[in-house]
């Protein structure tokens, strides 16, 4: 119990334990299922999506990054968890309905391969002596043998490499351990391995799995000075180049004092998050590109607006858009029309001509869509509208600010 509460304790800075994208269903003669289930569909006192069992190996780190609790030079105790003990402590939790799967990370023990043989052998047992089938989501270590870094992603569903900080300098000044180079080499085999995997299962179906569930990161915000613009334009860049499924947020929480970083009365930055959030999710499903969102005048996202509507008070040349004859794709970019609502418009308007209140019941938030749509080249009724009132009313809807407790909505915006 003393291991696992310092094992857990120290996991819960990590954001990046989304159980989504895996397929793996139930079988024969096997234990749990990965598929449409998640361990990490709930939210934690601090308003993180948190697995049930998500923990460490150990929080014995080698390295020194000066914003992590568990760095070498910090006064905390420290655990290490055997293979089988954690295995066992999965296994077990598991049957008694604790959990649906497990979120393993490590601290740098010895040395990354080091830690990483050990996690590998936990899932060795889970997998192949207690045959479990559940999910799991395992931290490759940046530095780890590649071929260890294959068996570890042949035992698991997803698999991330932290980016850790915006910038190859703010790594430089907190985690001189670490650096780009390293961190982007596992993220680039990873990708290879998947791409491999693909072929080889698409040749021989009983092909085993590599990182099936695909691999994403997490960056740490507001510890160094990078702005919105470089985070997203990193962010993009890690889309395009690495095929990651989600990049993870993770507003800076002080805990050390250090002239290097934010002192530690400094708030996280969870508005900050939250925008960041909900312009990734623009990069990832609405077709914008990070510059379309920010550019070197504006390089921050506004906190008092969602990033849609900003660029679209910052665009009126491309509105009013017409629901009844606008593509797809420019009806994504309206604020308030979704991915799905945008879908629906488009099916349901070749069976005739659309209302506003068809949009309504098709998901469309009128209370933003409205100064920037049309209807049959009919603006919303009773609309009276000036850039000023647009911008003050999408102000209004709004949350004032997100406190440490509330849920951060990770939904499209
Ligand atoms: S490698 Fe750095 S971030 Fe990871 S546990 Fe060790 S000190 Fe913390």
């Amino acid at each position: 119990m003393e291991k696992l509460t310092i094992l857990t304790g120290a996991a819960r800075y990590d954001a990046s334990c989304s159980s989504s994208g895996t397929e793996r269903g139930p079988k024969a003669g096997m234990l749990g299922a990965a598929a449409n289930m998640g361990c990490c569909h709930s939210f934690s006192a601090d308003g993180r999506c948190v697995s049930l069992l998500k923990v460490l190996l150990t929080n014995a780190c080698t390295y020194d990054c000066r914003y992590c609790v568990n760095r070498r030079s910090n006064d905390v105790p420290r655990a290490a968890f055997e293979p089988r003990e954690l295995a066992e402590l999965t296994i077990g939790f598991y049957r008694r309905n604790y959990i649906e799967g497990l979120f393993l990370s490590s601290a740098v023990m010895k040395n990354p391969d080091y830690t990483t043989e050990r996690m590998v052998e936990t899932l060795r047992i889970l997998r192949r002596e207690y045959r479990f089938n559940g999910y799991i989501h395992a931290k490759a270590i940046p530095g780890t043998d590649p071929l260890l870094l294959r068996e570890l992603g042949l035992l698991c569903d997803r698999m991330s490499v932290n980016i850790e900080l915006p910038s190859e300098a703010g790594l430089r000044r907190l985690a001189p351990d670490k650096s780009k180079q390293a961190i982007l080499l596992p993220m680039g085999r990873i990708r290879d391995g998947i791409t491999e995997n693909r072929d080889a299962v698409a040749r021989y179906r009983r092909a085993p799995r590599f990182v099936p569930a695909g691999q994403s990161t997490q960056m740490i915000i507001g510890a160094t000075p990078e702005s919105d613009l470089q985070i997203l334009r990193l962010s993009q860049g890690l889309y395009d180049r690495y095929g990651l499924k989600r990049v993870y947020y993770s507003a800076y929480v002080p805990v050390t004092e250090n002239a290097l970083l934010p002192s530690m009365d400094t708030k996280p930055p969870l508005l900050r998050e939250h925008r960041l959030y909900q312009a990734d999710w623009l990069l990832r499903f609405y077709g914008f590109r990070a510059e379309e969102l920010l550019d070197e005048r504006n390089t921050h996202l506004d906190p008092l607006l969602d990033p849609k509507c900003g660029w679209a008070l910052r665009h009126p040349e491309q509105f009013p858009v017409d629901a009844q004859t606008a593509d797809y794709e420019t009806l994504l970019r309206v604020p308030g029309v979704g991915v799905r609502s945008a879908r629906r418009i488009v099916s349901v308007r070749r069976t005739g001509p659309l209302h506003f209140e068809d949009l309504k019941k098709m998901g469309v938030v009128l209370k933003r869509a409205q100064y920037f749509l049309l209807c049959g080249g009919r603006a919303a009724p009773g609309l009276r509208m000036g850039p000023d009132t647009a911008r003050r009313s999408l102000m209004l809807l709004e949350p004032p600010a997100l406190s440490p407790g509330e849920q951060l909505s990770l939904f499209a915006p």
